[in-house]
């Protein structure tokens, strides 16, 4: 028979190990979001230009990475290609979806984010904010690994990377965007020449084929050479789109609330919206979380563009 001291020595021992257990559960917790912060800062740290500029170790850490994107560079060809079946299946729905939104089967609107000129060092901060949120966009994006110096070709490749592997659209925006005189409007062969340059710099290096592109300051900058431009887009299996929507990043600096007003206070109801920005702007990277907010508000659902979107032209 049991005495109630013995039976109160057990409820102590029952207690002791319950308040251990805890402790244990707690330790454990905190060890492993320590552990979260410290991989969470190292990530940003590596990010951070200013810090890149100013540490010489952090330049060490930047060969280092290299090293380690080159040994994976075989993994990510075969990488472009299941993006590619992931993204086609992806696109039949959207395509579906498109259609019931023009023919007003539906009360959505679609919102198709661009971003064009990139890719910038805080590229990935757009990146995050879009991951935050779950939408997907598209970037017009230059040949800028070779064209900016080694120092930065990590930090572009991560981006390309992610553009690719997120589920965005990565589209092409000619390898130089040279406006001007001797620029990519001089003659049709030379703007030809760099989209096939800057597609086949993309394939080679990611085995991701783009097939959407967008005019360096919109198609009426190429002026008389549209036409015969596009004729030739035809022949290369490219979609061309302009935009109706924009937050005005390109022009003078305003405000983050102005820039995210010139969007949501544009919408006109317009059925297919692409938003024009730049993942170089500071002001538009504060505005981005309000924009899409506002637009999902006003019944917006965010798509990547893709060749057979109305929103195109082909
Ligand atoms: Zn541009």
């Amino acid at each position: 028979m049991e005495t109630k001291s013995s039976s109160a020595s057990k409820g102590i021992r029952i207690v002791f190990a319950v308040l251990l257990l805890i402790f244990i559960g707690v330790s454990a917790y905190t060890i492993f979001t320590m552990y979260n912060k410290t991989r969470q800062f190292e990530f940003e740290t590596i990010y951070t230009s200013d810090l890149i500029i100013s540490e010489e170790k952090k330049l060490e850490e930047l060969t280092e990475k290299r090293d380690e994107l080159l040994a994976e560079k075989e993994e990510i060809m075969n990488y472009g290609s299941s993006v590619k079946a992931y993204h086609d299946q992806f696109f039949e729905l959207a395509k579906e979806f498109e259609n019931r939104v023009v023919n007003g089967q539906t009360d959505k609107k679609i919102a198709y984010l661009t971003f064009d000129d990139g890719p910038y060092r805080m590229s990935y901060k757009f990146l995050n904010v879009l991951d935050e949120y779950d939408v997907p966009a598209t970037f017009f994006y230059l040949k800028k690994c070779e064209e900016e110096g080694f120092r930065d070709e990590w930090i572009y490749d991560e981006v390309y990377k992610r553009v690719i592997g997120s589920g965005h659209t990565l589209g092409n925006h000619t390898a130089s965007h040279q406006l001007g005189q001797g620029g990519i409007y001089s003659s049709v062969e030379r703007f030809i020449s760099e989209i096939e340059d800057n597609r086949k710099f993309i394939e080679d290096r990611y085995g991701y084929t783009t097939e959407v592109m967008r005019f360096p300051g919109g198609s009426p900058t190429a002026g008389s050479r549209y036409e015969p431009i596009v004729e030739e887009l035809r022949k290369i299996h490219y979609a061309w789109v302009d935009w109706n929507s924009a937050t005005g990043d390109g022009g003078r600096v305003l405000s983050p609330q102005e820039f995210r007003d010139n969007v949501l206070d544009n919408t006109n109801g317009i059925k297919l919206l692409v938003v024009l920005m730049h993942d170089y702007s500071d002001n538009t990277l504060i505005a981005l979380p309000e924009i899409i907010e506002g637009l999902a508000d006003q019944g917006y659902y965010f798509l990547p563009l893709f060749y057979d979107s109305q929103a195109m032209n082909r």
